[in-house]
């Protein structure tokens, strides 16, 4: 009798169609957020192949949250496929939207087109592919005839691309991701097929205000003008806090490389009169901009932000008739998978079995709803690992390789016996 984890590749290999098949299908229904098209479409039709795999589904609407509403509702869905006790519980958790095609595309970005050993497509890559390795790696589990000796859950949610409140933070909130519950989650974001992703840097995004004073234009001198002002800012971000910035270095293994340092980049600003209505001769009184600071797990937030309150109140020293406003607007703490972590060593054994190779950690540039895992749900062994190059995410002609999606699947599925305890003693696959 060939071993548990010989069964499950097996069967993995023989429904790679199927989960193609999922993918593209996936990819037809399109999710885009903004402002959240056709979720609940989506999430029953995740739930229903969810349901021809032996789970009890559940649907969990975002009810109270502003985003969810009549036209657009924000609906997610959660499967259970219990074993033979509730724990170890794992959890698998997929974003089902798609951020909007855009131009550039040679193909069309909701057909599911299949074509030369890819799947083509918004969120074919981030995260549609991710969510079909998910559900077939269960699928394999059950065709393989294996009973887990702990629980498997799948979710598809919703919201992930503008910050997940209606999604991840949504089920956490209500306890239906929990510390109490919940063992292990894995994210099958496109972090390379072949590297686990631990976590990401912190999020701090601003608002910076100049504040001046008008007058008439032919005489400014007796105003004080708040683009002005605001140039100072800007011209002293670039001289002095960006190079800083970019001295530093993270130890954890964010990838691509220019990433593993701080950063600060001005979303946008907008200031005195709109430019593309009429004029009038006046000295702008107000400048706002906004800015996205990155900041590294070693700087922490309260340091991140302080040195902003400096360098304002450097300029405030050194110019005549100063002021300014900040707002805070979003922070995202970083998010870092514990050392050690049983999610960590699985996944890793697992990509040796079936690539031969383990391409080690990394850590995500960006931020993902990790961090609602980590911090809401309280469930501190979360990682992604999933299927696609996080370079195609958001990009026109997206596409994640079949080959890429196949060794996800198994991979998820080695992982999942080894994390539930289904593997005989001291035989992890
Ligand atoms: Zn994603």
């Amino acid at each position: 009798m060939p071993s548990i984890p010989d069964r499950v590749l097996a069967a993995a290999d023989a429904l790679a169609d199927e989960a193609v098949a999922f993918a593209s299908s996936l990819i037809r229904i399109p999710t885009v957020n903004p402002p959240g098209e056709l979720y609940a479409e989506c999430a029953r039709f995740i739930g229903d192949t969810l349901a021809a795999s032996g789970f009890e589904t559940e649907y969990h609407p975002a009810d109270g949250r502003p985003e969810h509403t009549r036209s657009h509702p924000r609906l997610n869905v959660v499967g259970t496929r219990r074993g033979r006790r509730l724990h170890p519980l794992v959890h698998l958790n997929g974003h089902f939207d798609v951020v909007p095609a855009g131009g550039g595309w040679t193909i069309d970005p909701f057909g599911g087109e299949v074509r030369d050993g890819r799947i083509w497509g918004r969120g074919s890559c981030d995260m549609k592919a991710g969510l079909a390795a998910a559900v077939f790696a269960a699928e394999a589990i059950r065709r393989a005839g294996v009973e887990l000796n702990g629980t498997l859950e799948i979710s598809g949610t919703v919201d992930e691309e503008s910050g997940g409140f209606a999604g991840v933070a949504w089920l956490a909130e209500q306890q239906r991701l929990s510390a109490a519950r919940t063992d292990y989650v894995i994210i099958p974001e496109p972090l390379y097929v072949d590297r686990i992703c631990i976590g990401h840097r912190g999020v701090y995004w601003f608002e910076v205000e100049t504040c001046g004073r008008i007058a008439h234009g032919s005489m400014p001198f007796h105003g004080i003008n708040a683009v002005d002002h605001m140039g100072i800012v800007l011209d002293r971000i670039r001289r002095d806090l960006q190079p800083r910035l970019a001295g530093r270095t993270t130890a954890m293994p964010v990838v691509p490389d220019g990433a593993r340092h701080a950063t600060l980049n001005a979303n946008g600003i907008a200031g005195g009169q709109a430019v593309d209505g009429i004029q009038t001769p006046c000295v702008a009184d107000r400048c706002r901009a906004v800015f996205d600071r990155r900041f590294l797990i070693e700087e922490g937030f309260d340091a991140a932000k302080g040195e902003i309150l400096e360098l304002l109140d450097g300029v405030a020293r050194d110019t005549d008739d100063f002021k300014y406003a900040i707002r805070d607007l979003m922070v995202v703490h970083p998010t870092r998978t514990p050392e050690g972590s049983p999610v960590v060593t699985a996944l890793d054994r697992a990509l040796h079995r079936v690539l031969g190779r383990s391409g080690g950690l990394v850590a995500s540039p960006g931020t993902y709803d990790h961090k609602h895992v980590a911090r809401i749900a309280g469930v501190p062994h979360c990682v992604a690992y999933g299927p696609g190059i996080l370079d195609l995410a958001h990009q026109p002609d997206e596409y994640c390789d079949v080959s890429d999606l196949m060794s996800a699947t198994k991979v998820i599925a080695l992982a999942v016996l080894e994390l539930t305890g289904t593997l005989p003693e001291g035989k992890p696959c």
